[in-house]
C-alpha cells in the first residue's frame, strides 16, 4: 500500500514558515507582503480559488487585495489596472486569475504584469529565466510538486520521470523542474500512442491531464511515485486524473485528491509573494 504525499500537511509546515518570518519583518517595523488578486468575471471555479487564495494569504499575514472586474469589462479596463499595481509599491504580487472571458487577450495581460510582480511566473521573461535554470519565481503547481518530493526524501536524479501533459502552467514547467534535478524526463499528450507503455517505465509519475481518472493500476510500474495534479468532477465527487484505488495498492508513494498537490500550488503562490516582497525590499 502506498504512502500517502501529504500536500495538506506539508503546506501547513510551508505555510508556518511563512508565517515566522512575516513575523519577524513585523518586528522590524516593516509592512506586511502583499498580493493582489484580479478576478473578472463570474466563472465559479475561479471565485473559490480567489477565496482560497486569500484565506491563505490572511493565514500568514499578508495583505490581501482582491479587485473584481464584470464579465464584460474592457482590455483597457484591466490594463489600466495592472499598471497601476504595477507602479504601486505597496503591491508585490498580482495574479490575475485564468482564464479570462474570450473578448480579452490573455498572453497580453500576462505580459503586461511587471515580471518582478508575477507570482504566478507566467511571464514570458519568467518562463524564459525558467528555461536558463536562473528563475526569479517558480510556477506555483511544478513547484508545489517539488516541494513534496523532497519532504519526503524521494530521490529524482537519474530516475525515469514520466509527465502526462504538456500545458504551459503545468506540463511544461514541470519537465524543465525535474530536469534540473537530473531526472531523465519524457513527456507525454493526446497523440502519444502507447500511454501505458510510456507510463509504466516512470519511477516517478506526475499526471495533469484533466481527465477523470484516466491512470489506472496496470498502467504504473510497481513502487512508482505517483502524482496527480488533475483536478476533476465525477459523480459529484471531486477526483484526480489516476484511479486512486488500484494505483494506492501498486505505488510507493501517491497523492490523494483533494489534499495533495492543490494546497501545495497554493503554499507555493504564498512562497513567491514572501519572494517578491524580499526583491522590493531589498531583503
Ligand atoms: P490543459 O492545459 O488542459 O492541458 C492538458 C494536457 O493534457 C494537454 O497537454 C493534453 O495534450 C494532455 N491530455 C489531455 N488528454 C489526454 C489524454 N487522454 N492522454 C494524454 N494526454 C492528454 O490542463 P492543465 O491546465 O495542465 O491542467 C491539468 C489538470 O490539472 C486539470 O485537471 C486541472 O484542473 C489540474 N490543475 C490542478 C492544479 C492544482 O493546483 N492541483 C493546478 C493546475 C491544474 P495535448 O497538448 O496534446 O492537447
Amino acid at each position: 500500500m502506498a504512502k500517502i504525499l501529504d500536500g495538506k500537511l506539508i503546506s501547513q509546515k510551508v505555510k508556518d514558515e511563512i508565517t515566522n518570518e512575516v513575523i519577524l519583518y513585523r518586528e522590524k517595523g516593516l509592512r506586511q507582503p502583499c498580493l493582489a488578486v484580479v478576478l473578472v468575471g463570474d466563472n465559479e471555479a475561479s471565485k473559490i480559488y480567489v477565496r482560497n487564495k486569500k484565506r491563505s494569504c490572511e493565514q500568514v499575514g499578508f495583505v490581501s487585495l482582491e479587485y473584481l472586474l464584470t464579465e464584460d469589462a474592457k482590455q483597457e479596463e484591466l490594463d489600466f489596472l495592472i499598471d497601476t499595481l504595477n507602479s504601486d509599491d505597496t503591491v508585490d504580487g498580482i495574479l490575475v486569475q485564468l482564464p479570462l472571458p474570450k473578448h480579452l487577450d490573455e498572453q497580453s495581460v500576462i505580459n503586461r504584469i511587471s515580471p518582478k510582480k508575477d507570482v504566478d511566473a507566467f511571464h514570458p521573461e519568467n518562463v524564459g529565466r525558467i528555461m536558463l535554470g536562473n528563475p526569479l519565481f517558480l510556477p506555483c503547481t511544478p513547484s508545489g510538486v517539488m516541494r513534496l518530493l523532497k519532504e519526503y526524501d524521494i530521490q529524482i536524479s537519474g530516475k525515469e520521470c514520466v509527465i502526462v501533459g504538456r500545458s504551459n502552467i503545468v506540463g511544461k514547467p514541470m519537465s524543465l523542474l525535474l530536469l534540473g534535478e537530473n531526472g531523465t524526463v519524457t513527456i507525454c499528450h493526446s497523440r502519444t500512442r502507447d500511454l501505458g507503455e510510456v507510463t509504466r517505465r516512470a519511477d516517478i509519475l506526475v499526471v495533469a491531464i484533466g481527465v477523470a481518472k484516466k491512470i489506472t493500476g496496470d498502467m504504473i510500474k510497481e513502487s512508482a511515485v505517483v502524482v496527480d495534479v488533475g483536478m476533476n468532477r465525477s459523480e459529484g465527487a471531486l477526483c484526480g486524473d489516476t484511479d486512486f484505488i488500484s494505483c494506492e495498492s501498486k505505488a510507493s508513494y501517491i497523492t490523494p485528491v483533494p489534499g495533495g498537490v492543490g494546497p501545495m500550488t497554493i503554499a507555493m503562490l504564498l512562497q513567491n509573494t514572501l519572494t517578491a516582497y524580499k526583491i522590493h525590499m531589498n531583503i
